[in-house]
């Protein structure tokens, strides 16, 4: 049997202690001061469907950036507001095999970002937001994002003055060769939107609120079906292909330790936990993951 009904609280409780411990592996990403500073035990995860029961262990009321995981709802936003064609061609459909920043990516391409899940795709994206400057923009993605989803995004304004604060290179060097190669318009508005949007926060139940939208059998199928597709094959970086394999369904995860599951026609989960394995993947919430669609038989792949 497909489906959240055989999973049980006392089953969730106990995959999240073990996970907590299991997390202990992977490393608190220090780059961006305030994500350093963050209780590297904390933890949570929501199971939601909407005809079923939900459910949520750990500390489901705890806000966090949702960082990268904010990417593919730039991708739905901007795929409703512009259609296929306007959007992909700034931006490539294919998985990258090098690091979420990478800039050598980008070069190797000629300057066309590879797809919307890494850095250099989601500022290109962050270009073409409606709006006059990154709060502008960021504000009409949150608030689509809220009223689509029933979900309660906020700002995090110390989070954003804290990525503010380190200026990341990187990044800007990749929006400068974007520029350079035609896919990009204005740097400032591009980063400062894109650090706006990184900076978007909630608890793992507005996660996977925000999952629900992209995991409902409504109008907007073709849509979904494209962010899916690249949350599957891009959605965890180089790791993607082989999580896949292992557990097979679209997956994305962000730098804070947010991670968000979407099971197509049925519903998502939500996990959050700090430490991160060498490609900036959730440890605890890949293998919480791995226990629930295993169990459960959730894989696209049967
Ligand atoms: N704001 C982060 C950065 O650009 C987001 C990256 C991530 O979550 N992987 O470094």
């Amino acid at each position: 049997m497909t489906g959240f009904t055989t999973l049980t609280q006392t089953q969730l409780d106990r995959w999240v202690a073990e996970a907590r411990a299991i997390s202990h592996t992977g490393r608190i990403p220090d780059y961006i001061p305030r994500l350093a500073e963050v209780n590297r035990d904390r933890i949570a995860v929501q199971v939601q469907a909407p005809n079923e029961r939900c459910f949520s262990a750990g500390d489901s009321t705890h806000r966090f950036a949702l960082m990268s995981v904010i990417k593919p709802f730039v991708l739905l936003f901007l795929l409703k507001q512009l259609g296929q064609q306007s959007v992909f061609r700034y931006v490539g459909k294919r998985p990258s095999d090098q690091v979420f920043h990478s800039l050598a990516q980008l070069t190797e391409d000629g300057g066309f970002p590879r797809n919307p899940m890494i850095n250099s795709g989601a500022i290109a994206l962050a270009d073409l937001l409606p709006g006059k400057d990154g709060s502008d923009r960021c504000e009409a993605l949150r608030h689509w994002l809220n009223h689509s989803s029933g979900a309660s995004l906020t700002l995090d304004e110390a989070m954003l003055a804290s990525v503010r604060s380190v200026g990341n290179e990187t990044n800007r060097a990749i929006a400068q060769l974007l520029k350079q190669s035609g896919y990009l318009t204005s740097i400032e508005t591009a980063l400062d939107t894109y650090n706006h949007i990184c900076c978007l926060s909630g608890t793992a139940i507005d996660l996977a609120q925000l999952g629900l939208l992209l995991a409902s059998e409504q109008s907007m199928a073709d849509d979904q079906r494209t962010v899916n597709a690249l949350m599957l094959t891009c959605g965890l970086y180089e790791a993607s292909g082989e999580f896949a394999v292992r557990v097979g369904v679209p997956t994305k995860s962000g730098v804070s330790g947010a991670l968000l599951a979407v099971i197509p026609k049925h519903g998502a989960i939500a996990c959050y936990s700090p430490p991160l394995d060498d490609t900036g993947n959730s440890v605890a919430g890949l293998w919480l993951l791995e226990q629930l669609v295993r169990s459960l038989n959730l894989s696209l792949f049967g």
